[in-house]
């Protein structure tokens, strides 16, 4: 029988299945504590546990723990770009940003993505599988023991879709928030969508405070259906109606992010049609000059033709920022860390 990740309950879950043992409950608030505050990396180091309690935890539970595989450092902004691998062996990225406000993690929800955006390197191998609570939690955890600083932030904005990966995300969420776990204010943390209608009015129902970032980078379908196969499934009517919905619902301003591509989507016509799209949302625009990732031919939108794109929104009354690149130096699209990785073990296991 499978062992139970115990890392993936909720305190309540938790306390039932310690008194299904024959266990106090109050065994279940110590482990808890052990494994959302203090993130134990195994069994034994409960050191308040009896030994005895610990290896019957051990048969019992499965303790999920991410290791890093490789960890690359920014001389430039001490952004720290972390290769991590899962039980299974998959490997995941996560990425840990240094601000004046504090530190802000980006986590991956999937391996691999079905989205298929085009500029996106995540998505070009496919979906592998979804993350589990416990392996979104780990991103954070480990991170934060690694550094010995509080996280204070959490974007998810890493690989994968996450409302494609819906109960896993809101169980990850709620374990994050507890104020019993690491207690992360809601408010500090970003989901980032490439626009899943349906999830994205359930979420609007659940009664969070976390910010919701659309990933729009385009102004029109048919540029939309261009760059992201989903737009096909959900028109920017429809998207956009789900936004208004959030903000209703939620009271939070939505994020749309809008990734500047050469000769695609950066014109001024396309200024001007974002700018008549957002016109009655609450809501701010992040633009992002295009990774290029060497799979595909993007290209970078010139430094004045961003400039003009985002001078022309503020004009129009739009709330606009360009996204600080942050760590330059070991940059590399989301996605493409792994794929360096996964492409150098292939030839290495050809080798022998
Ligand atoms: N699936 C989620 C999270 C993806 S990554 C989503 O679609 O929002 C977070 C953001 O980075 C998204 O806006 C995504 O479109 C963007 N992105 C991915 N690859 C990029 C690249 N090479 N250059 C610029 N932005 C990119």
């Amino acid at each position: 029988m499978d062992r139970i990740d115990i890392r993936s309950l909720t305190y309540g879950e938790l306390t039932e299945q310690i008194q299904g043992m024959g266990l106090p409950a109050y065994r279940a608030g110590q482990l808890y504590q052990w494994l959302h505050q203090k993130q134990a990396a195994s069994f034994d180091g409960m050191t308040n546990l009896p030994a005895s309690l610990r290896s019957r935890l051990a048969e019992h539970f499965e303790l999920v723990v991410l290791k890093p595989v490789e960890v690359k450092v920014s001389a430039i902004d001490g952004t720290r770009k972390y290769l991590f691998a899962l039980p299974d062996g998959n490997v995941i990225e996560s990425v840990l940003m240094r601000y004046k406000h504090g530190n802000s993690v980006c986590i991956s929800s999937q391996v691999g993505c079905r989205m298929g955006c085009r500029f996106c390197a995540s998505t070009l191998d496919g979906l592998e599988r979804n993350l589990r609570p416990s392996e979104t939690l780990e991103q954070v955890y480990r991170i934060g023991r690694e550094t010995g600083e509080r996280v204070s932030n959490v974007v998810v904005m890493g690989s994968g879709e996450p409302l494609d990966n819906y109960d896993s995300l809101l169980r990850f969420l709620r374990l994050l928030t507890d104020e019993k776990g690491l207690n992360i204010s809601q408010r500090n943390i970003t989901v980032s969508t490439c626009g899943l209608v349906p999830q994205m009015l359930r979420l609007a129902e659940e009664d969070l405070q976390i910010t919701l970032a659309l990933s729009l980078h385009a102004a029109d379908d048919a540029t939309r259906r261009q760059l992201m196969p989903v737009a096909r499934r959900y028109p920017l009517a429809e998207v956009l109606d789900a936004c208004r919905t959030y903000f209703r619902k939620t009271g939070r301003r939505m994020t749309f992010e809008y990734s500047l591509v050469r000769g695609v989507n950066d014109s001024r016509a396309e200024a001007e049609a974002l700018a008549a799209l957002l016109k009655d949302q609450h809501g701010h625009v992040n633009l992002i000059p295009v990774n290029p990732i060497r799979e595909r031919s993007y290209v970078q939108s010139e430094r004045k033709t961003v400039e003009a794109f985002q001078n022309y929104l503020e004009k129009s009354g739009i709330n606009v920022t360009i996204r600080r690149e942050m760590g330059r130096d070991i940059n590399g699209a989301c996605g493409q860390l792994r794929r360096s990785y996964l492409g150098s073990q292939e030839v290495r296991s050809c080798e022998t």
